[in-house]
C-alpha cells in the first residue's frame, strides 16, 4: 500500500538541504511596534543607524487582536518611513497581512515580515516567495517546531531564503505574555542552517526581561535578535509594556553582539 502524501511525519527536505546564507552576519531588526509619526521614525533611525544596523522594522498595517478605532493613513506613514529610512541608509521591513497588499507595499519594503498569525497562510507564503526579497517568518505562538519548518519550506520552495524568528508560545504561565522557546532555537540550529533570531519583546511582553532573554536566545544559537524600541516607551501606542527604551538600545546591542561573537569564536575553534 502506498503512503498518503499527507501525514504527521515532518516533510521539509528543502529546509534540511539548505546550505545556509552566503554571509553569516549578526542580524538585528530594531524598530517600534507601530510606526506612529515621522518624529518617532526619525529618532529611531538616527539611533540605530549609528550602530551600523541595516534593517528597521515597524508595524504599519497592524495585526491587532481587536480592530482599530481609527484605521487609515497608514500608507502615508509608510511612504514617510521609507523616505526617512533611505535618508539614514536603512532598509525597511514591513509586515504584510494580506496577499492583496503585496503589490502596494512592495515599493516601500526592502524585506517583508510574515507575522506570527500568518505563519501558516500558505497562499501568502507562496506569493511572497515570488517577490525575491528577504522574508522574516515569525513562529505562530501555537505552532510546533515542525510546523514552523514546514512554513519555511513553503518559502524555500518558491526561491526565497527566510530568516526565522522565535517569538514565544501561548502558555499557561502568566508572568509573561508569550513564553520564549529557547530550546526551539537550539534545535533549529541543530537541524538546519537556516538563520534564526530571537524576539524577546514578544517572547516575554515585558521590557525588563528583554535583555536576559535576548542573551539566552543568542547563547542557544540565535544569529541575532529583534527588539521593539521606542523613544518614549510610556507613550507607545502599541505594546507599551514591552517597548524597550531607545536610549538603552546601545547597551543591549553591545552585549548581544559580544555574546554572539564569543559563541562564533567557540564554534570556529571547536
Ligand atoms: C510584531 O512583530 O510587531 C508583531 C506583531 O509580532 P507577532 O507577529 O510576533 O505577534
Ligand atoms: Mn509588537
Amino acid at each position: 500500500m502506498t503512503r498518503p502524501e499527507w501525514g504527521p511525519e515532518p516533510k521539509y527536505e528543502r529546509v534540511l538541504g539548505y546550505p545556509g546564507p552566503d554571509v553569516k552576519d549578526f542580524i538585528v531588526l530594531a524598530g517600534p511596534c507601530a510606526i506612529e509619526s515621522p518624529e518617532q521614525v526619525r529618532a529611531i533611525c538616527r539611533e540605530i543607524a549609528k550602530r551600523g544596523i541595516t534593517f528597521m522594522r515597524g508595524g504599519v498595517f497592524r495585526a491587532g487582536t481587536y480592530p482599530p478605532e481609527r484605521p487609515g493613513l497608514q500608507l502615508d506613514l509608510l511612504i514617510e518611513w521609507k523616505k526617512i529610512a533611505v535618508e539614514h541608509g536603512l532598509k525597511t521591513i514591513v509586515e504584510v497581512l494580506d496577499i492583496r497588499d503585496i503589490e502596494l507595499l512592495n515599493p516601500y519594503a526592502d524585506a517583508f515580515q510574515v507575522g506570527a498569525r500568518h505563519m501558516q497562510d500558505y497562499a501568502l507564503l507562496i506569493e511572497l516567495s515570488q517577490v525575491k526579497k528577504p522574508v522574516t517568518l515569525k513562529r505562530h505562538p501555537g505552532s510546533t517546531l515542525h510546523e514552523f519548518l514546514g512554513a519555511a519550506e513553503w518559502l524555500l520552495k518558491g526561491g526565497c531564503k527566510p530568516i526565522l524568528i522565535e517569538r514565544g508560545s501561548s502558555t499557561f504561565m502568566n508572568h509573561v505574555r508569550w513564553d520564549l522557546c529557547v530550546s526551539l532555537i537550539a534545535d533549529v540550529k541543530l537541524l538546519t542552517k537556516l538563520p534564526i533570531i530571537v524576539d524577546a519583546s514578544h517572547g516575554s511582553g515585558r521590557c525588563e526581561l528583554i535583555e536576559p532573554l535576548t542573551l539566552a536566545g543568542i547563547a542557544a544559537g540565535a544569529d541575532g535578535f529583534l527588539v521593539e524600541v521606542h523613544p518614549n516607551p510610556a507613550q507607545s501606542l502599541s505594546d507599551a509594556r514591552q517597548a524597550y527604551p531607545l536610549a538603552n538600545f546601545v547597551h543591549l546591542y553591545g552585549r548581544a553582539r559580544e555574546l554572539w561573537q564569543l559563541k562564533r569564536n567557540w564554534e570556529e575553534t571547536c
